[in-house]
């Protein structure tokens, strides 16, 4: 075909749908784009206009839009690529246009990087911000499908990035606004350059198998079209086979094979009336066998965008499953154009002068099955970020912030230090005041320094985000408890210097908690606060320390000395009798030699009787037992100098108590109902629980920590064992160290 005829085809299409299109206009936009790229090529050695005219092409044909937007199509690169301006554009043809294909270039101009699937979900949410009308978003997803037709002619590694960008941004946006078939072709050209031998292996099945697809799908077609003349049905009935990215979806997520995959091939039969949607279904099922579980009906509970039909999955002949879709003409004309044909309905008579106007965004509707209502009216809405603003850090991440937002606040949402430590923003490479509103697109730059002096109080009133500013309000409080906490501590040191106490006693693990209950401060820097404004005083606070110093040598040296006098008895007295003297426990715990002696559990590995065990002489607490492969009971820790004679021999005793609170973790593969089960396992092994804590990692695992009471240990295995058991789960542990 010559460029000319092409460009006949264009008209010939747009006819087609639209006769009363302003066909001039689109000659001239046409002929002006052709001669504003004279000279250029694609890299196919083609002449570039091939291209506006394809894409223009694929505007009118796939999309059905107005005229505006095809002479924007012909137009769109003329900006970018050539020297025709802006101005002349909206001379020539009209300032919409002109806006159109500006926006549609600012669009080229972004550079994607792989990301997160966050960030890929704010590029999108950004590319639909920038686009202030629709059309421009249209008009670029049409830019970029005849761009993914003719990618054979690029380098392979633009091949894989296109592909990747497209399969991450462009198909997405298309299944957004309800582009089906732009959205199948977009994901099947990907995925011939992101896993060609995935790709060749699919469609090398399907061709090896196309003789016998095509044949069963006439045969069925023919077999469900004969039953219901014969029964007399009014109806329509077409086939259709899967696509093969989502064949290629379902067989390596699910590991399927081609021949497993049941809804290959689907059927639609559009009838006159509800009542001979359900005749049919009869039909079918008296044909087919159906497949258990796989009906639904979208007609007595229709999907939230209005959707209707009954879905039903049969075994064809030869064992071939498909599944047909029954629907009348009416629910048929909403599942095309969603919900707007709603609308139309509704609005019946009024109106109906804008319905010509709107009748691309119907068209734009087909094929809404799959989004929600909602989802689907915002896709709608070109001001649906308009509360939002998308911008970028230097290295390409995307920031999602409010409206109006400031260089401020994007400093805060990187994070609060870089917040405090602004000097100075750039925006696309221009240094801005602080109170230069973002727009979309915009690259911004935060410069900071370490000596800044951090945010001023008029930041407050600039900054749009409630994060900025209360990350602004907790600097100011914070700052000054620091400036209060360094004041309060050089006092505090230089008064206990005064008293000859060493700063290393004070903060001794097992005295620290001591010496803060007596001064009634939760932690050191509290106190140091409350020294700094003056709320207490470094006297008060050492002389009250030196007290409790004291009482805690006193104490640890007597317990020191019953100690020695129960283990070695002085010489010349009686050695104890051989039968093992009655000792009474504490809490279910003997411990050697030692009677009616405070006995605590630590709280790092939390045992429970069964546990082979050991005692820690704790200054001040009595006995903690640990259990003996806790970390904090290792050989070496027990063989450190000094701390050897503190650790003692202690044995669970017969009179154990109840139960003992401990911890078990399960790490599972986070699924539904996952909770559920884990709760069955607790309740089945008779466990009191005392408290659930979960969290998910990123890679979709989630960790629980169940905190249960404990009679024993065959109780805790009867429990691991039993979690161990949930699907899913990977790890029971008992936590210690
Ligand atoms: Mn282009």
């Amino acid at each position: 075909m010559t460029i000319q005829e092409q460009f006949e085809n264009l008209e010939k299409t747009i006819r087609s749908y639209n006769p009363a299109a302003d066909f001039a206009q689109i000659r001239a936009a046409f002929e002006f784009a052709q001669k504003a790229h004279e000279g250029q090529k694609r890299k196919s050695g083609e002449p570039y206009i091939i291209h506006p005219l394809a894409v223009a092409q694929i505007v009118a044909e796939e999309l059905k839009l107005d005229s505006e937007s095809i002479e924007a199509a012909l137009l769109h690169d003329v900006i970018e690529d050539t020297a025709a301006t802006h101005e002349q554009v909206s001379k020539l043809f009209s300032p919409t246009i002109a806006d159109l294909v500006e926006g549609v270039s600012k669009l080229t101009r972004i550079q994607y990087a792989t990301k997160e699937d966050e960030q890929m979900e704010n590029l999108r949410k950004m590319l639909i911000a920038m686009s202030k009308d629709i059309r421009v978003i249209l008009i670029k997803v049409a830019d970029r499908l005849h761009n993914m037709r003719t990618m054979e002619y690029q380098s392979p590694e633009k091949q894989k990035q296109k592909s990747l960008e497209t399969m991450e941004i462009y198909a997405p946006i298309s299944h957004r606004l309800g582009m089906q078939r732009i959205k199948w072709e977009l994901e099947d050209l990907s995925l011939k350059y992101l896993d060609p031998v995935g790709y060749q292996e699919i469609v090398s099945k399907l061709d090896a198998k196309r003789q016998e697809y095509e044949d069963f799908m006439r045969r069925t077609q023919i077999q469900i079209d004969e039953r219901l003349g014969e029964m007399g049905i009014q109806h329509i009935v077409y086939g259709r086979m899967k696509h093969p990215y989502s064949i290629y979806r379902k067989m390596f997520n699910q590991n399927k094979s081609l021949d497993e995959i049941f809804d290959l091939f689907a059927f639609r039969v559009i009838v006159e009336n509800v009542g001979d949607c359900y005749n049919v279904l009869g039909v079918i099922h008296d044909l087919y066998k159906p497949i258990l579980g796989r009906f639904k009906d979208y007609i007595g509970t229709p999907k939230p965008n209005g959707y209707q039909s009954l879905h039903t999955t049969v075994m064809g002949t030869d064992g071939i499953p498909f599944e047909v879709q029954i629907r009348t003409k009416e629910m048929h004309e909403i599942a095309e154009y969603g919900v707007a044909a709603h609308w139309k309905y509704k609005q019946n008579g009024q109106g109906a002068g804008t319905e010509g106007r709107y009748e691309w965004v119907r068209r734009l509707l087909e094929n809404q099955e799959g989004a929600d209502a909602e989802d689907y009216i915002h896709s709608l809405k070109v001001d649906m970020f308009a509360d939002e603003v998308f911008v970028f850090t230097p290295g390409g991440d995307v920031q999602n912030l409010p409206a109006g937002a400031t260089p401020i606040d994007f400093a805060y949402a990187i994070h609060s230090a870089v917040g405090n430590h602004m000097v100075g923003a750039k925006v696309n490479g221009r240094i801005v005041t602080f109170d230069h509103v973002l727009k979309n697109g915009d690259i911004v730059e935060i410069l900071t320094s370490k000596s800044a002096k951090g945010p001023s109080r008029d930041w407050m009133s600039i900054a749009r985000s409630s994060e900025a500013r209360s990350k602004i309000r907790q600097w100011f409080k914070k700052e000054k408890k620091e400036e209060n906490v360094a004041n309060g501590r050089a006092a505090f040191e230089a008064e206990l210097k005064h008293c000859g106490i060493a700063m290393k006693d004070v903060l001794a693990a097992d005295v620290l908690p001591l010496l803060l209950k007596k001064v009634a401060y939760p932690t050191l820097d509290d106190m140091y606060a409350a020294i700094g404004y003056g709320g207490f005083t470094a006297q008060k606070a050492v002389s009250r320390m030196q007290g409790e110093l004291g009482r805690i040598a006193k104490q640890h040296q007597a317990e020191k000395a019953a100690l020695e006098a129960e283990l070695h008895p002085p010489k010349g007295e009686e050695p104890k009798s051989s039968a093992p003297k009655r000792v009474k426990s504490e809490q279910g715990i003997i411990v050697e030699g030692l009677d009616n002696c405070l006995v605590k559990f630590s709280k790092c590995c939390t045992p429970v009787p069964g546990d082979e065990i050991i005692g820690f002489i704790t200054r001040g607490y009595g006995v903690s037992v640990h259990r003996c492969d806790c970390p904090n009971a290792s050989p070496e820790k027990r063989s450190q100098p000094g701390q050897e004679g503190r650790w003692i021999k202690v044995t669970w005793g017969n009179d154990t108590n109840d139960s003992y609170p401990t911890i078990v973790e399960v790490v599972c593969k986070d699924r539904l109902n996952l909770l559920l089960d884990i709760s069955a396992a607790l309740s089945t092994t008779n466990t009191f629980v005392l408290g659930i804590h979960s969290r998910s990692t990123e890679d979709q695992f989630a960790i629980f920590r169940l905190e249960v009471r404990i009679k024993d240990g065959t109780q805790l295995k009867a429990l691991m064992n039993k979690l161990h058991q949930i699907s899913g789960v990977l790890r029971v542990t008992r936590p210690a160290g």
